[in-house]
């Protein structure tokens, strides 16, 4: 079969977060069930993704916050067990709000030719640890970058806000043409949450919650042991080989010309549908 190569997947560790983020691209604070993954299911996670994907160029590691995951430092050491199948960089992205805990730097530091830390700033009020981690990562050397979410030079212009799920584009034609403009749909990026992978975490919410229905060929159950490998990796390349994915006619789409929202604005309570 077809060699499979993303160029990016996201690995969500975590489905909470200490922030709550009107427009958080993964919904996190929408959740009404928050859940955090062990290290014993990254494994299992891991060894079956690595079998449905040949290899990644860049592997990411965040949440919600992965630092709210005790067993996060566990977990990238997995990943580390794969990093001769993740071309590029092992990635790793936090809203510089908590502590690195030692065992993380070391980790970081020991695998610094692999690994690049990136680190979300959303200012003084909410970035609280961003300088005191900034000083550990380069008395240890290890590379990093920030993506700014405060000020006047925001990173791609501010965030995009996804919150609302009608019904967009009517016809396949509408949510190609709106599609091939979406990063997720052109650049093959994919995230995997609670064991499942997705074109993008709005694909994923829509289908959790009864938006748009579960369809074969749009997401991957890596876990679901009734599903043989090779039956995931043919359901992959028809992800990876769609221009769109019915998530599409749903979505203003992760675009340059989609208006962009202040990043980081925090909710009350509300729902998102
Ligand atoms: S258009 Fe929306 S649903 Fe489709 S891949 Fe892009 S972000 Fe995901």
């Amino acid at each position: 079969m077809e060699e499979i190569t993303l160029k990016r997947t996201v690995l969500n560790v975590a489905g909470i977060c200490n922030l709550k983020c009107r427009h958080c691209l993964a919904f996190i604070p929408y959740y009404k069930e928050k859940w955090i993954m062990s290290a014993s299911e990254a494994e299992k996670l891991l060894n079956m993704y690595f079998q449905v994907v040949d290899s990644v160029d860049t592997f990411t590691v965040t949440g919600g916050e992965p630092l709210l995951n005790p067993e996060v430092t566990d977990i990238l050491w997995k990943v580390c067990n794969y990093k001769d199948k993740i071309v590029k960089s092992m990635d790793f992205v936090t809203n510089s709000s908590l502590a690195f805990p030692a065992g993380l730097l070391d980790f970081f530091e020991q695998n610094r030719d692999h690994c690049k830390v990136i680190l979300s700033d959303y200012g003084k009020s909410y970035s609280v640890r961003l300088k005191d981690i900034i000083r550990d990562l380069e008395n240890r050397n290890i590379p990093y970058r920030i993506s700014e979410f405060d000020g006047d030079n925001l990173y791609y212009g501010g965030w995009i806000d996804f919150t609302n799920h009608d019904l967009k584009w009517k016809t396949i034609e509408e949510r190609d043409i709106n599609s091939k403009k979406c990063i997720h749909s052109t650049g093959k990026y994919f995230v995997i949450n609670e064991g499942c992978l997705h074109r993008c975490s709005r694909s994923y919410w829509r289908m959790k919650n009864g938006i748009i229905p579960y369809t074969k060929g749009e997401y991957v159950d890596l876990m679901d042991e009734s599903v043989p490998l090779e039956e995931k990796r043919k359901d992959l390349l028809v992800m990876l080989n769609s221009v769109s994915s019915t998530s599409c006619a749903y979505c203003v789409g992760l675009a340059n010309d989609v208006p962009r929202v202040k990043p980081a604005q925090q909710l009350q309570q509300e729902g998102c549908r």
